[in-house]
């Protein structure tokens, strides 16, 4: 057999190892709810590849997940009979960081200037199976994969290397021990061999974990010349699906942790969202709006959205067809009743059912996001902040939903520098004989503000929507307008602002203008030649001379560009 290797962490991971080491986290006890997360996931896969993989060699008969403390040795393992690692697993999973966004992570940790804006950021980023060293010196994991022969033992004390060997007996699944820090076990209140302390952390962050959570309780002393009795064992967690209690019986704690466990997120949900439905066709939905952008929401290889589950048991990660594209930050679990436990990702996108199910989530995360803008509008004002860019992509892909986009839209303007405006707000301030909704799209609020085009506007009181995502520039072409007004660019073609008094006297005076003019103008458009398609008199300027205008179907200097650097 092979020797112990010495293998050395991937740089990023020893950077965020060093982090917890020196354990910058104040809340140390989550670190069992990560060990406990992964091992419940470590379950479910076996499950699932048991039902896929008939060949299988695995026991799936009495799936469970098992934590044993040892005081006088000062450890801690938890350990599953789940699915298990192979050797490359571990040094890929383990001894490496694959998530996305870690470059960025780490580079805005060193900027960090406090030890609370650190935890923030940790808090956003979450690290998994590397919390373990917030409370051990040394970590050991020994595990084999399910159908495999050979085990594989792990072991670091979380500097710069780890160690790795082959393990002849190693039971299927995986067993995490930790070695505890010795100031812990000191103080009672982190002393994590005691059975009491696992207790009270199992039932706070992991009781709706769905395989039973099982320790070894403390026997009672035994009597005088007597046999000291067998310790008897103890399933921690109720192992209650949340969804599919009623949320009266549910508290604000309870979901949060359950969201935490299906998000990988550290920080709480922005909100919770429940749908239930009966009858011919049943299902539960638990969805959650994050508080935060995850690091790869405008990456190609984002993950991780909405689990489907039937009849309890777990089907899959990101489940795609039971949410749209524009909706991936919404996290959470579906639970169907009538599916057949081997539905594959592509039957699930023909079914009638799953299209029913997805086209009620999504008026339901819509009209929650609408109902937060009038009932709280700060915690709306975040969900804006965090996923708006992303939600205006539905107005591009979701026909169907669009006056509902639109209406939880919101966008900086220039009647407030500070506050975007929802476009039912624009509406109400529209002037009298205002029949557009105006914007201008640019790279940045003090272009457009800066911009000729804006004068005229400003000197009428007219207020603009100032828009500078690039995904601005698509929707604004493809959608007509909000309740019955169009949307008009203040930058193409021509803008009529006045009344038709303002307009009859001004007709006269433009048509002597036009007299006036008329040499300078053609003496201008044979000069520029190529370079332009007309030179005209304009009404719109106020204090500057002249200014360039795009014809109402060219394309805007923005997205002019966005061609160009695609090649196009
Ligand atoms: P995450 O759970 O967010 O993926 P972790 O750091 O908690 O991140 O775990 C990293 C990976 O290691 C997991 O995705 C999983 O593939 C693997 N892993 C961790 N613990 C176990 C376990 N008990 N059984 C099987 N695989 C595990
Ligand atoms: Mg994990």
């Amino acid at each position: 057999t092979t020797p112990i290797e010495t293998l050395e962490f991937q740089s990023e991971a020893r950077q965020l190892l060093q982090l917890m080491i020196h354990s910058i986290y104040s809340n140390k006890d989550t670190f069992l709810r990560e060990l406990v997360s992964n091992a419940s996931d470590a379950l479910d896969k076996l499950r699932l590849e048991s039902y896929r993989d008939k060949d299988l060699v695995a026991d799936t008969a009495d799936l469970h997940i098992t934590i044993e403390s040892d005081p006088a040795e000062r450890t801690l393992t938890v350990r599953d009979n789940g699915i298990g690692m192979t050797r490359d697993d571990v040094v890929g999973l383990i001894g490496t960081i694959a998530k996305s966004g870690t470059a960025d992570f780490l580079a805005k940790l060193k900027e960090a200037k406090d030890a609370a804006a650190s935890q923030d950021l940790i808090g956003q980023f979450g690290v998994g199976f590397y919390a373990s060293f917030m409370v051990a010196d040394k970590v050991t994991l020994v595990t084999r994969h399910a159908g495999s022969a050979e085990g594989v033992r792990w072991e670091s004390e979380g500097e710069g290397t780890y160690t790795i060997e082959p393990v002849e007996d190693a039971p299927q699944g995986t067993a995490v021990t930790l070695h505890l820090k010795p100031e812990d076990t000191e103080d009672a209140l982190y002393d994590y061999t005691s059975p009491a302390k696992i207790r009270e952390i199992v039932k706070k962050y992991s009781d709706f974990i769905t395989w039973p959570i099982r320790m070894t309780a403390e026997a009672a002393p035994a009597a005088e010349g007597e046999e000291p009795a067998e310790p008897a064992v103890e399933t921690v967690n109720s192992m209650k699906a949340l969804w599919a209690r009623s949320s009266s019986e549910v508290t604000e704690e309870e979901y949060s942790e359950f969201y935490k466990h299906v998000s990988h997120d550290w920080q709480d949900p922005l909100e919770t969202i429940r749908l239930q439905a009966e009858g011919t066709f049943e299902y539960q939905a638990l969805l959650f709006l994050p508080s935060h952008a995850p690091m790869d929401l405008f990456l190609r290889e984002r993950k991780r959205g909405v689990q489907l589950y039937v009849k309890r048991v777990f089907i899959m990660d990101d489940c795609e067809s039971l949410v749209p594209e524009y909706l991936r930050f919404v996290k959470g679990v579906v639970d169907a009743q009538d599916l057949s436990l081997n539905v594959s990702r592509e039957i699930l996108q023909q079914d009638r059912q799953i299209q029913l199910i997805r086209r009620r989530l999504v008026k339901k995360v819509l009209s929650t996001v609408k109902s937060m803008m009038s009932s709280d509008a700060d915690k709306y004002a975040t969900f804006w902040r965090e996923f708006g860019r992303a939600v205006k992509e539905g107005l591009l892909d979701d026909f169907e939903n669009r006056e509902a986009i639109l209406e939880i839209s919101s966008f900086p303007s220039t009647h407030d520098a500070e506050k975007p405006t929802s476009l039912r707000e624009y509406v109400e301030r529209m002037k009298e004989g205002q029949e557009h909704v105006y914007y201008m799209t640019g790279e940045s609020r003090s272009a457009v503000e800066n911009s000729p085009h804006m004068e005229a506007f400003r000197a009428k009181g007219y207020e603009v929507l100032v828009l500078t995502d690039p995904i601005d520039e698509m929707w604004v072409d493809a959608v007509p307008g909000f309740d019955g007004k169009q949307f008009q660019s203040i930058a193409k073609g021509q803008v009529d602002l006045d009344s038709d008094e303002d307009k009859k006297a001004t007709e006269v005076a433009r048509e002597q203008q036009q007299k006036d003019f008329e040499g300078l103008l053609s003496w201008m458009g044979t000069s520029l030649g190529e370079d332009v398609k007309e030179v005209r008199l304009s009404s719109r300027l106020t204090t500057s001379p002249a200014c360039i205008v795009g014809d109402t179907h060219d394309l805007t200097p923005t997205l002019e560009k966005m061609y160009r650097a695609m090649g196009q």
